[in-house]
This record gives structure tokens, sequence and C-alpha cells, in this order.
């Protein structure tokens, strides 16, 4: 993706309504978007795009939040998830290989019941794409715990890939 979006999508003229979205009509785009897709691309194909949807935000951002130091960066990171609400980012684990981050009051899951399926694929990306920005080396993404899987939380793990590039 050649735009950095952030640029674009951060000017907002809403003298009336202003910047602030409830968490309900964002989450009703989400998931009636992710529905549709799923339909359209199936199952994997959906998790595929908003996976890399969500690894282009996370390079985005990267790109503005860099830092020498991965301990400031994520610390960045952390700090403008949580000013814009995405949620409480808290690595729980990280090398060069590997590495588990919790997303505490997730804005997409937090609260969900259990539908039976892991839904924020968009985050595990993002997530991604941060680390990506940093390593300068492919990291795959899974989302290992999900509120709307009932398991009280969402949680991405990554692997990082050895080689340079692909
Ligand atoms: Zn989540």
């Amino acid at each position: 993706m050649s735009k950095n979006w952030l640029d674009i999508v951060g000017s907002v003229k809403r003298p009336q309504l202003g910047e602030d979205v409830p968490i309900l009509i964002f989450r009703a785009f989400r998931i009636y978007s992710g529905e549709y897709l799923r339909d359209l691309m199936g199952e994997k194909g959906a998790v595929v795009l908003f996976q890399n949807a969500g690894r282009e935000l996370g390079r985005s951002l990267g790109e503005k939040l860099i830092s020498d130091s991965i301990t400031t960066y994520l610390e960045n990171v952390r700090t403008f998830m949580k000013e814009s609400k995405i949620g409480l980012l808290i690595p729980e684990d990280l090398d060069e290989h590997r590495g588990v981050f919790k997303i505490d009051e997730c804005i997409t899951c937090s609260g969900i019941p259990n539908i039976g399926s892991r839904i924020c694929h968009f985050e595990a990306g993002f997530v991604a794409g941060i680390l990506e920005f940093f390593t300068k080396k492919r990291v795959k993404a899974t989302e290992t715990k999900c509120n709307a899987m009932g398991e009280g939380v969402c949680e991405v793990t990554v692997e990082i890939e050895n080689a340079q590039g692909k």
C-alpha cells in the first residue's frame, strides 16, 4: 500500500457531531462487513483480508511511533492504543522469535458473549504490522484468545521469521 492512510483519515470536519462514535456503531460496521466478506470469500479469505488490513495499519502507525528501542516503541504503541481507545496492549512475552500480547478491553471483542469463534483478526494483523515495522522481518500473527470464544481476553501470538525478507 503506497499511501499512509493515517495522514488522510485523521482530518475530521464534524462541527456538530465531533470525533467520537459509540462502540456499538464501530462494532456494527466491523461485524457486518466481516460477515459479508465471509459470505463472499469464505472464512479463510476473510481472515487473511482483515489481518492484512490490520497489518497495513500497524506498519503505518509504526512509522509514526518508531523509536530505536523496542521498549520505548511498544510503550508508544501502548499509549496510542490507550488514547485512541483501541484497547490496553500488554506485551506478555517477546524475544526475537516469538511474542504474546494481550489486548485488554479490546475495541472489538471486550464484553462480547461466547459465540464460538475468534473475531479479532484485524487486531492480530495490527500487532504483526507494528512488529514488522520495527524488525523489518515478516511476522505471522494468530489470535490465540478472544472474548468472543469465551476466553476472557484478547490475545495475539506472533512468530517472527528468521530470514531477512520472505
Ligand atoms: Zn479482541
